[in-house]
């Protein structure tokens, strides 16, 4: 069956992120979607925005058990949920727990391959800016993570992390001073409707 999905892309710089109203009435129809299989791993540059919008989920983050931490990351491992996983900050009752803006890269820019708007040529816009966002994230965190090591900080220590998080503002600060050409080959905000056949239950693929 053909159903008309809607996509809104935000550009909003290193936190641009793209909507999907089909994710509300996923075809999984396990209430999870894809976030059954990913487990979120949060870098430098989300904790510097989390500083900035809600500080309060480091902390929560950080209370959380079944993490990875490594030296400049945090992964959300994820848990068994029935025949699969499941995110755990997904509920089924309303979702992501995040806003999609503090959300970490994958989940912000995520969208299945049953979905594959990047195969549509009147976006094609789109594709490059995003695709160019996961390289310059990925820079910026190597870059950050490199600075965290130059001076022995790593956020496995407990002691350290407030001065990491008193560190990390300004020094990406200082990385982004000037913005990539590509922020602003795209609008603040473009809507899209493409038209997909959508199948059902394990049938959709992910
Ligand atoms: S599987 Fe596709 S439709 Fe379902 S929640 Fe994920 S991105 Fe949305
Ligand atoms: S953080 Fe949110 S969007 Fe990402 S996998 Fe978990 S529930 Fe899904």
């Amino acid at each position: 069956m053909d159903k008309e999905i809607r996509l809104v892309f935000h550009n909003r710089g290193l936190r641009s992120y793209i909507e999907v109203d089909l994710c509300y009435e996923c075809p999984r129809q396990d209430q999870k979607g894809c976030c059954a299989y990913y487990s979120p791993v949060f870098y430098p540059s989300d904790f510097v925005y989390w500083l900035k919008t809600k500080p309060d989920l480091i902390d929560y983050l950080f209370s959380l058990p079944h993490l990875t931490v490594l030296d400049a990351s945090v992964t959300l491992n994820h848990v068994i949920d029935g025949l699969s996983y499941r995110c755990r900050f997904h509920s089924k009752e309303s979702g992501c727990l995040l806003e999609q803006h503090n959300r970490e890269s994958i989940c912000r820019h995520f969208v299945c391959p049953g979905i594959s708007w990047e195969k549509e040529p009147s976006l094609a816009h789109w594709k490059t800016f995003f695709d160019s966002l996961n390289d310059y994230e990925i820079k910026l965190n190597n870059q950050l993570a490199d600075i965290l090591k130059a001076q022995n900080l790593s956020l496995r220590n407990p002691t350290q992390r407030s001065e990491i998080f008193a560190l990390l503002p300004a020094e990406l600060e200082r990385l982004t001073k000037d913005s990539p050409a590509f922020f602003s080959s795209c609008p603040e905000r473009e809507e899209a409707v493409i038209i997909r056949p959508v199948s059902y239950g394990g049938e959709w693929p992910l």
